[in-house]
């Protein structure tokens, strides 16, 4: 049985509480919450990396691209809650997933976050990183998908509309398919959101402070919900 027809009472019903948000002008995030809550759904919120993992570095502050992942992903658990859904986080701290920091580690680290995703059967699966490139002048927020599966590239675009919304995304990105684990493992629509480039003095200026990793935030659970709302099939 797939995940719509499983979740397609709750999906209704959240669809029926963000068109009532519409007609009325309220809220996004406040309005799906008896609906989410009364159902449960559950959001799945990964950070990428961590531990002795720290990803990609900023290039100006020598931020950690792990801790970044993190902090952004706390804001969206806030986000997912406060609209009524269930929210499990991969990695809730700064360690790693795969115990000792002996060979291996990565694959380990990368098996354990698809255990959590398999285990909680969550609605959406949420990865988020942060990118990087040689090139220092490539900047802006964007999102992966997994090729061939269209509940991935849908909730993508969701997300890269909202994203894109953000007056300090000033480089518009579009939604690129990803050969990625996190996107592979499971059969639940999943991205990968690369937030912006370290790589990029503008961006990691943004990515570095508490209000744009809100914005951040805010921008993808919007995404999510209306990702959610228009494929329960009432938008
Ligand atoms: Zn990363």
């Amino acid at each position: 049985m797939n995940f719509f027809f499983r979740h397609r009472t709750a999906l209704g019903l959240i669809s029926l509480a963000l068109a009532a948000a519409a007609t009325f002008c309220f809220c996004l995030c406040s309005l799906p919450q008896a609906a989410a809550k009364s159902f449960q759904l559950t959001i799945v919120i990964d950070a990428g990396h961590g531990g002795v993992d720290g990803g990609v570095t900023g290039t100006v502050t020598g931020e950690k691209e792990s801790d970044i992942n993190l902090a952004v992903s706390r804001m969206l658990r806030t986000k997912f809650e406060e609209a009524g859904f269930c929210v499990v986080e991969t990695r809730p701290t700064q360690s790693g997933l795969y115990g000792l920091a002996t060979a291996g580690f990565k694959k380990r680290d990368m098996n354990r976050r698809a255990e959590i995703i398999k285990k909680s059967a969550p609605c959406a699966v949420i990865s988020v990183h942060q990118n990087f490139f040689s090139r220092t002048d490539r900047r802006g927020a964007q999102v992966f998908y997994r090729a061939g599966f269209e509940p991935s590239r849908l909730l993508a675009g969701r997300i890269q509309s909202c994203l894109n919304g953000m007056p300090e995304c000033v480089k518009k990105g579009q939604i690129l398919a990803g050969d990625y684990f996190i996107l592979n493992c499971s059969d639940i629509p999943s991205v990968i959101v690369e937030c912006g480039f370290l790589s990029n003095p503008a961006d990691e200026a943004l990515l570095v402070t508490d209000a744009y990793r809100e914005k951040l935030a805010a921008a993808i659970a919007e995404g999510v919900i209306s990702f959610l709302a228009a494929d329960a099939g009432t938008e």
